[in-house]
């Protein structure tokens, strides 16, 4: 018979308050519960929301916190109503679940699963906390970052929020976004503005979800994607990615919107993404496009605004819109 999983005692950066500091501690897991996971994590990444939370949105004041909501792990051990994942299997955590029979869920217009929702409270769906940070006899209990706390070495997450993927067809470094940046960018010119073959497109700030919005622009057939950055450095990956125009905002003379109905006859692009969280940049991207039923979609917003939060929020996790069942996407396209 089978030993139950102990307590683990491991690493994880936590968050001690507004404004840091995050520190590297000692913290115990608990076992997973009858519909839980713990997840032996083999990457994570930064994104901004982290950010965000270390700045104290949407945490409430509560801490210490397990920071993390991007990342790719495997399966260490999992409670008996787990039918559908199996120790070793590859996961991607994700901060919505999907119950697969809500409204929200069989719409095709949101993947805000009514019953399991985004975990704004830091804690499982029955209230409580998996995570303990140690220091020296004192035990603290910590919330996580949401659903899920990726930048662990291990954690436990509802099984709800856990999709299973193949592990051979992607390598865990590029995995590890796919859970946000990747589907934020790709999944807005999929779903919130569905690029068409021949179309023009712009995006405005090259990071992670700039350039998947510029891959999915690409994957869906635009025939123009002008891409916008600062960064001259950008240009490269840019182009190698799908950019056919790239603009250095820095120094330019007149608007960068300008700039943009230059390279599209005046007329401006069919479609705009803004994935820099710059003000200044969310009215040029409005400017920049044809003026007849066409969309702006803002992706990110740096300084915070709720409402624009939730819109974000919403076009994340598209793609993985089958649970447990390997996810339909083109993985070499991000490699
Ligand atoms: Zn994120
Ligand atoms: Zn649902």
């Amino acid at each position: 018979m089978a030993k139950a999983p102990q307590v683990i005692t491991c690493k994880a950066a936590v968050c001690w308050g507004v404004g840091g500091p995050v520190k590297i501690e000692e913290v115990e897991v608990e076992p997973p519960r009858p519909s839980e996971i713990r997840v032996k994590m083999l990457c994570a990444s930064i994104c901004r929301t982290d950010i965000l939370c270390i700045n104290g949105f949407p945490t409430q004041g509560l801490y210490p916190r397990v920071l993390g909501h991007e990342g790719v792990g495997v399966v260490e051990s999992l409670g008996e109503e787990v039918k559908d994942l199996q120790v070793g299997d590859t996961v991607i955590p994700t901060t919505l679940g999907e119950c697969g029979e809500c409204g929200s869920c069989e719409s095709g217009r949101t993947n805000f699963c009514q019953k399991y929702p985004i975990g704004a409270t830091g804690l499982m769906p029955d209230g409580t906390s998996r995570f303990t940070v140690r220091e020296g006899n004192k035990r603290t209990p910590a919330y996580q970052f949401l659903s899920c706390a990726t930048w662990c070495e291990y954690m436990v997450v509802d099984a709800n929020y856990a999709v299973k993927i193949d592990a051979g067809s992607i390598p865990p470094p590029q995995a590890s976004i796919i859970s946000c940046a990747f589907t934020s960018g790709y999944g807005a010119t999929w779903k919130a503005a569905p690029v068409t073959v021949g179309s023009s497109v712009a995006v405005f700030g090259l990071g992670p979800v700039g350039l998947s919005a510029v891959q999915g622009a690409r994957m869906h057939g635009a025939a123009k994607i002008i891409g916008v950055d600062k960064n001259e450095r950008r240009r490269k990956i840019a182009s190698e990615l799908g950019v056919t125009h790239f603009i250095n905002s820095e120094g330019l003379e007149k608007p960068v919107s300008e700039v943009v109905k230059e390279l599209t006859d005046g007329k401006g692009v069919d479609a705009c993404f803004e994935c820099s969280g710059y003000a200044p940049f969310m009215n040029q991207a409005m400017k920049a496009v044809v003026q007849v039923s066409t969309r702006t979609i803002m992706l990110l917003q740096k300084s915070c605004c709720c409402k624009v939060i939730i819109y974000f929020n919403s076009y994340v996790h598209f793609l993985i819109v089958k649970k447990r069942k390997r996810v339909e996407m083109a993985f070499t396209c991000m490699i």
